[in-house]
């Protein structure tokens, strides 16, 4: 099975129907990108940069060490697109013991781009560092946990004066585009404001599944109770992938979601081209999209989207 698999590697992604589906890799280190290319993905969709910045006994990376690192995982991408996500930090990704959580709730505090906005000089020392590696590839710089208008006017404002700071200094920096994790459930239903400022988003389903359904990701005593298909779960990704759809906008999955071979066909028939995950799930994915046909699917998928129980509609299906 793994040599079958194998041979997929340089087999172009597109289903029975002749529809392309974007394979992407989500790392954690700039080292990471070797395994994603190995695996045949077409770039990384999620770059998850909080681990440069964890374990690190009170001291941040300051531009320089983080302008290499985001370089480093640009140049190990061979020039396809890296997407990476500025820092979130905060509940199962705690900042190390000099930096005190104080949030009453880790999980609903100041936390990702709140915690950024909060800190703008630490924010806009990761945004110019990734404007740099930008001059050496394609980049796009992704948000996480953004659910209001005004924390996108923000972003953009942080991202211009990163850029403003970089060109009083001389510094070579190249274009990105502007993307929003969503995975909150008020950003998924108000995405279409928010895709007014983003040049496309990415479904964070890991949080989004977390907050819709009011269970810690993290806590093994509700675990049973975190559910990809709850229908209230699916049909906000439903939501979210029609409205970028429509509006012309990229979408792309990047939480465990993408990577489950089990929710391949139905993502698909809701219209999903772009899928994230760890390099080792590219091959499996790629087997399901190449036996797919997305004009079956489809309103298969809006069945299974009406479905009391959503499990069951997939269950006999497989
Ligand atoms: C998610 O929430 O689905 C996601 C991709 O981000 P993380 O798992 O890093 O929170
Ligand atoms: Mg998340």
């Amino acid at each position: 099975e793994r040599e079958r698999l194998a041979r997929l590697r340089h087999t172009p992604s597109v289903t029975l129907d002749g529809q392309k589906v974007e394979l992407l890799a989500n790392i954690e280190q700039p080292s990471d990108a070797a395994a994603a290319v190995r695996a045949g993905a077409v770039g990384v969709g999620l770059f998850r940069s909080e681990f440069l910045f964890m374990g690190r006994e009170g001291k941040l990376p300051g531009e320089e060490e983080q302008f290499e690192a985001y370089k480093a995982a640009v140049d190990g991408m061979q020039g396809l697109p890296v997407t990476i996500r500025t820092i979130d930090v905060g509940a199962d990704k705690p900042l190390d013991k000099g930096f005190k959580e104080t949030s009453l709730n880790p999980a609903l505090g100041l936390r990702a781009i709140r915690w950024s906005l909060a800190e703008p000089a630490m924010f806009r020392t990761q945004l110019r560092a990734i404007l740099r590696a930008a001059a050496f590839g394609q980049v796009h710089l992704l948000f996480p946990m953004v659910s209001h208008q005004h924390e996108a006017h923000s972003i953009v404002a942080q991202v211009k004066l990163a850029q403003a700071e970089l060109d009083a200094r001389g510094a070579a920096y190249g274009a990105v585009q502007l993307g929003a994790m969503i995975e909150i459930p008020a950003a998924a239903i108000m995405v279409r404001s928010l895709l007014k400022h983003f040049d496309f988003v990415s479904i964070g389903t890991n949080d989004l599944i977390q907050y819709t359904l009011a269970i810690d990701r993290a806590d093994e005593a509700v675990a049973h109770l975190y559910d990809p298909l709850h229908p209230a779960v699916l049909g906000l990704v439903a939501q979210v992938i029609e409205a970028a759809n429509d509006m012309g906008k990229q979408v792309c999955v990047c939480g465990e979601m993408a990577g489950d071979t089990s929710m391949t066909r139905l993502l698909l028939g809701l219209g999903l081209r772009s899928f994230s995950m760890h390099p080792a799930q590219i091959l499996s994915v790629k087997q399901e999209v190449l036996r797919a046909d997305t004009r079956k699917l489809q309103p298969w998928a809006q069945a299974v989207l009406q479905a009391d129980v959503p499990a069951d509609v997939l269950a006999a299906a497989s």
